[in-house]
């Protein structure tokens, strides 16, 4: 009897998967998806298959793989969020708040 190391389930029908050299027990694939099978650099979407490695990120498909070569996930997902705060926040009064206390301590 193994426990599965991804929800707890003590089963005798449990396996054990050898990565990197550290031995991991689970009860089902799925568990074992779970834990261990990486997630596409771009949609982050499990990868199951043998995907697509591109700069050592790890892609579920050669459209992923395109994208995010393209612009680079980290950039991708900093410009997003920068550009999605500043576009919601700027125009609002933050951009006149953050002016104004600009001004007030140069004075
Ligand atoms: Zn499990
Ligand atoms: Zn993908």
């Amino acid at each position: 009897m193994l426990t599965c190391e991804t929800c707890g389930n003590t089963y005798d029908k449990a396996f054990q998967v050898v990565l990197a050299g550290r031995t991991h027990v689970f009860d089902c694939f799925e568990c074992a998806i779970q834990a261990l099978a990486p997630s596409c650099g771009h949609c982050g979407c499990r990868v199951i298959g043998h995907g697509v490695e591109e700069n050592g990120v790890i892609f579920c498909c050669a459209h992923c793989a395109r994208h995010g070569a393209t612009h680079g996930l980290r950039e991708r997902i900093e410009d997003d969020t920068v550009a999605g705060v500043v576009g919601a926040a700027g125009r609002v009064p933050g951009g006149s708040t953050a002016v104004g206390m600009a001004a007030m301590t140069e004075v």
